[in-house]
This record gives structure tokens, C-alpha cells and sequence, in this order.
């Protein structure tokens, strides 16, 4: 992919911000087409940092706080299934599901976090790989999960294309995102800690993020900005920042969304 082009195949976009991080300068865009953020010099698959999975296992209740209440609205939609957790990093999502009577399977592109999610799930249940590289059968999964997901992804177009493919009939697509949207996101400018540019490659809206998926045979069920407590705990550059607390339950807002979304079979 020409790093000038986003995903939606548009070259004009509209520049925001620029960051310089480790002696890297980014730029981030939004696109002129689809309106969706944009990292250059982009570098894609970036998660699950040894950094970051020291952090992860720290504080694993406070992941499964956020994994319940993510699982909780999936289970408005279908109760048992088989699911599909891709990039599932030390998989703490699919042990809460398979808890609660999932089918589970994941995907983790990070070897060292791939690693303890088996040692968690068990050998066959995670898959040590990019989703890209993968190949599954049409027909195979009832709900797939791309949580934190999808703005590390080198084309979430591609992404969200093959998750289709993939899908059973009426099967579920939930995202979870940062949201480039938020009151937090647009007071912060390029402050805002989920910019992480060495990491996050694209910066979605709910507004776009909806029609990507709308434009690419899937019907939104559900879009709800989370919790604002969770992301606190996510990035252990940026740490808790006590005036984003303060603000964020006064608003109201978290700066992350999920959105639920179902295969439109008639599309
Ligand atoms: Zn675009």
C-alpha cells in the first residue's frame, strides 16, 4: 500500500498534526474521502509491545472489568457461538468467553503474547500469526472480535472484507476503537493519548467507522462509547493523567467505542 493512499483509495487528504516520538517525525491525516485518521510514516502490527504485556498482566482486573461489560452487549445478540478473537494478546477476552460458554478461537500476531495466550487457552486455541496470513474456511466463526484492534491493521478495508467471508450467516462483527471523535480526543488535539502514532496507524470516528462497515455488508446493531475508566490502564507511556479522570466522569464521554455490527445477508 502507497503510505500517501489511504485504504479507501483516496490520495487527498488534509493534514491535522504533526509528532515527533523517538526521533520519528509522524504526520496525521484525515482523508478527504472516507474521513478517517491517518499515521504517516505509518508501521503497522505494532501491539503487544514486551511493554505492554508485563502491564497487561498486572492489571488483568481491570481488563476483565472491560472484557465483561464488552461481552455483555454481545450476549444481547447471540449467547453461544463460535468465536474468533483477532489479535487476542494474552487472551483474556476469549477465557472470559469460553467461561461463559463460547467456542473460542484467537489470532496473535505478537509471538511472546501469542505464547501466553496458549499457555492460558490451550495449544490449539490461538493461532501465532497475522489474520492477513491466515487461511480459514468461509463459514466458520459466529462472532469476531477485533478489540483495540483494527487501528493497527496495515488495510482494516481488507480486514473487515475477509472477517465477511469468514463469518457464518448472520454472524457478528464487534469492534472495539479508540474514538478519534471523542470530547477528549478534540480537546487534547495531538496530545490525545490513543494518537500513539508508533503504534496506531489509522484514528476512527463512530461516524466512519459505522459506515465502513455499512459500506462492506454489515448492519450496525449497537454503537456505545465505553466506560471512561477503562483506557486509563492501556498505554504505560501515558499513565493515568488525573485530569482526564476528572473531566471524563464529568462528561461523561469515554474515548473509546464498541460497535456491534451483524452480516447483511442480502448485501
Ligand atoms: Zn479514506
Amino acid at each position: 500500500m502507497n503510505n500517501e493512499m489511504c485504504f479507501c483509495g483516496e490520495r487527498d487528504s488534509e493534514k491535522l498534526f504533526s509528532i515527533k516520538r523517538n526521533n520519528t517525525d509522524f504526520r496525521i491525516t484525515k482523508c478527504k474521502g472516507c474521513g478517517v485518521g491517518k499515521t504517516t510514516p505509518s508501521i503497522p502490527n505494532q501491539r503487544g509491545l514486551e511493554e505492554n504485556i508485563k502491564f497487561y498482566k498486572q492489571h488483568k482486573k481491570d481488563f476483565q472489568k472491560y472484557f465483561q461489560n464488552l461481552l455483555t452487549k454481545i450476549k444481547k445478540f447471540k449467547t453461544e457461538g463460535r468465536m474468533l478473537d483477532i489479535g487476542c494478546n494474552l487472551g483474556f477476552f476469549l477465557e472470559l468467553s469460553n467461561k461463559e460458554g463460547f467456542d473460542i478461537m484467537g489470532v496473535e500476531s505478537n509471538s511472546t503474547a501469542a505464547s501466553l495466550a496458549k499457555d492460558l487457552l490451550g495449544e490449539k486455541k490461538v493461532h501465532s500469526g497475522r489474520f492477513e496470513d491466515i487461511n480459514i474456511k468461509p463459514d466458520s466463526f459466529d462472532i469476531i472480535v477485533l478489540n483495540q484492534v483494527l487501528e493497527h491493521m496495515e488495510n482494516p478495508l481488507e480486514t473487515i472484507k475477509k472477517c465477511k467471508s469468514i463469518l457464518k450467516e448472520n454472524g457478528l462483527l464487534v469492534l472495539g476503537l479508540p474514538d478519534f471523535g471523542s470530547v477528549l480526543s478534540r480537546l487534547k488535539g495531538k496530545d490525545w493519548r490513543y494518537l500513539v502514532p508508533e503504534q496506531h496507524v489509522w484514528h476512527f470516528t463512530k461516524e466512519n467507522s459505522k459506515k465502513l462497515l455499512e459500506e462492506n455488508g454489515f448492519d450496525v446493531l449497537e454503537c456505545n462509547s465505553d466506560s471512561p475508566y477503562f483506557p486509563f490502564c492501556f498505554n504505560p507511556f501515558l499513565l493515568i493523567d488525573k485530569f482526564y479522570f476528572e473531566l471524563m466522569s464529568n462528561v461523561k464521554e469515554g474515548d473509546t467505542f464498541s460497535i456491534i455490527s451483524r452480516r447483511n445477508e442480502e448485501k
